[in-house]
């Protein structure tokens, strides 16, 4: 007499796997059911990237407004001058250690401060710059072409009471800061598809909402001398709003105006 243990496994023939009689899936739903997913996807995609560039622009806005901060505590101590964006020795605004001491943040191996800067600006210096290391910096503002008084535009030195309705002029903003032009009014921005025209180097960067780049979304992100940061459309600040001619518009960045 065989025990239970002994007894034969049942051979796997006996098993019928009903294919035909009780199929859940035909090929044409299954075809359906991808089609729906991947329109869902189509459909989620803009708005992930949407959130993401969205996150990046207020953590940009933050850095920059930290930077705004200890900028007007360097004023104070330092004043009547804001923190040129080069001194004569030609240290660069962030390696100025008087206001590196405000603005706390710990340097790169390129001297770069480290979470302070903007959130997108490495993508932009490894999809455009030919200056590496150049391109993450913010811009300042050191306009003075019109001000010969102020001798080498590139260490311009901005007294705090010669700036004129500072909630509309721009201290520092999202900018390719390879070139010698930051913020001034040649050209006033960047072509992120021609880095090889060292014109527009140091011109406004429209890091945000730039795909496609320069659409009528992109934008920059814009310190102004009372502390207030605005993201602004690349459109308001390319001139769409300007009346070339007068310049009517363009005064936003003589600050002495
Ligand atoms: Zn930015």
């Amino acid at each position: 007499m065989e025990s239970e243990c002994r007894r034969p496994a049942v051979p796997f023939t006996n098993f019928k796997f009903q294919v035909s009689s009780f199929n859940p899936f035909t090929l044409i739903e299954l075809l359906v059911v991808i089609a729906i997913i991947s329109i869902l996807m189509a459909l989620l995609l803009p708005a992930l990237y949407r959130a993401k560039e969205v996150a990046k622009c207020i953590v940009c806005a933050g850095n920059l407004r930290q930077i705004g901060i200890a900028e007007n505590l360097y004023v104070v101590d330092f004043s009547p001058y804001y923190n040129p964006w080069e001194m004569e020795n030609g240290v660069k605004w962030y390696d100025n250690e008087a206001f590196r001491e405000y603005m706390n943040a710990p340097k790169d191996n390129s001297g770069y401060p480290i979470g302070i800067l903007c959130a997108n600006s490495y993508a932009v210096l490894h999809a455009t710059s030919n200056y590496p290391g150049m391109s993450r910096s913010y811009g300042r503002n050191h306009e003075n072409t019109r001000r010969p008084e102020y001798g080498d535009h590139r260490s311009v030195y901005i007294a705090i009471n010669a700036v004129q309705s500072p909630s509309i002029h721009p201290l520092d903003m999202d900018a390719m800061a390879g070139g010698e032009t930051t913020m001034n009014d040649r050209g006033n921005f960047v072509d992120e598809n021609n880095p090889s025209d060292s014109s527009k180097y140091g011109a406004t960067a429209y890091r945000h909402f730039n795909r496609p780049v320069r659409s009528s979304a992109s934008s920059a992100n814009v310190l102004y001398f009372d502390m207030h940061v605005q993201t602004t459309l690349r459109e308001y600040l390319t001139g769409k709003y300007m009346d070339w001619a007068t310049e009517t518009q363009r005064i936003w960045l003589y600050w002495w105006k």
